[in-house]
């Protein structure tokens, strides 16, 4: 391994930069695309991480070059000290964004507005809903929407992040394209992926060209590509004259690992180096027994996978075995 000590470099040579943290398996809906639909085994609270151990474990990672650290889950918010440990984070030199359904955002915006968090990115997988309420397995649209509006009206940077499933919502892509002409919006299509207990199939999956050729149709000439920010993993567009842009997020067709800088940890302390690998490496118990984790973790990002996790067809994708992503945190 020739990583220098205080960076988190790949054999491939990608640089790690962006550290996703879970701070929860818990959920308070029940998508069915993520949650499998009997629940995860709930676990004792001393296998996961505490907010100390959060707060001890991001600082670990800002020291070896991290610069941004998403907070998700499992739905982030649920958490009884969520607002403590963005307050703690917020005093790190690094940037602080989040990943939520959204139920709970009017309880946390002024924790988020004094902690200097900008960036949120909610999930809305339908603007109908009688729909929303069926892929959730719950009834939380009018919070959802009503947060969603909050977070604009307050300036924050909103992405809105719907899963495509055939036959489910891919007759509102134009629909969610719309949404962006008055709002200032991001709203990313992101292919369906293989996580355990979600009963994926390639075939209810739409791919980034099956997405891209019904904008095309609809909007002809009317829509153009933006330009890619470094390690983005989305292709952007925009419709001339809307406030709004909008995205594809292509996991399954056309993956983006070549400029992946990101790092997961999930809620009981365990590293990923993708989220497709099947391994995960702990650092709880070892940062529990007082021990040395930078080591550990430069190993782990070190052997990185050049693509997805190992896994390089729709078949392997579709053989492997992994956490939930409720459990990973996505
Ligand atoms: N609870 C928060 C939320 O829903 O935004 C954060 C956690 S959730 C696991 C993070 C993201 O993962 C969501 O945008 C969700 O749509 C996405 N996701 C979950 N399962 C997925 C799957 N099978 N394929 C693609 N994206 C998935
Ligand atoms: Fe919960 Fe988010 Fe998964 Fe939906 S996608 S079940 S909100 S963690």
């Amino acid at each position: 391994m020739e990583s220098t000590e205080r960076n988190i470099t790949d054999q491939f040579g990608r640089v790690h930069d962006y550290l996703r943290i879970s701070l929860t398996e818990r959920c308070n809906l029940r998508c069915f695309y993520c949650m499998p639909e009997e629940g995860i085994q709930l676990r004792p609270r001393s296998e996961f991480m505490t907010n100390e151990e959060v707060v001890a474990m991001a600082k670990i990672f800002v020291s070896l070059g991290v610069k941004k650290i998403r907070l998700t889950g499992g739905e982030p918010l649920v958490r009884n000290d969520a607002k403590e440990i963005i307050k703690e984070l917020s005093q790190l030199p690094v940037e602080i964004a989040i990943t939520t359904n959204g139920i709970l955002v009017d309880k946390f915006i002024d924790n988020f507005i004094s902690s200097g968090l900008k960036s949120v990115n909610v999930s809305l997988d339908s603007l109908q809903r009688e729909k929303l309420n069926k892929i959730t397995r719950r009834d939380y649209f009018d919070t959802i929407l009503s947060n969603i509006h909050l977070l604009i009206k307050n300036n924050f940077h909103v992405k809105l992040n719907a899963v495509i499933i055939r036959d489910v919502n891919d007759n509102e892509i134009i629909d969610f394209i719309e949404f962006t002409k008055d709002n200032n919006v991001h709203f990313r299509f992101i292919e369906f992926m293989p996580f355990d207990g979600n009963k994926w199939d390639w075939s209810k999956g739409l791919s980034y060209k099956e997405i891209l050729d019904m904008v095309k149709l609809n909007y002809r000439n009317n829509f153009s590509r933006i330009e890619d920010k470094k390690n983005d993993t989305s292709k952007n567009f925009r419709v001339n004259g809307y406030k709004g842009t909008f995205a594809i997020i292509s996991s399954v067709t056309n993956p983006f690992c070549d400029r992946c800088n990101r790092i997961r940890l999930t809620s009981d302390g365990k590293i990923k180096n993708c989220l497709f690998s099947d391994s995960e490496t702990d650092l709880l118990s070892v940062m529990r027994r007082g021990e040395d984790i930078v080591p550990i973790i430069q190993e782990t990002v070190w052997h990185k996978k050049l693509m997805r996790g190992g896994m390089n067809t729709l078949v392997d994708l579709g053989k492997q075995k992994n956490r939930s992503m409720v459990a990973i945190g996505g």
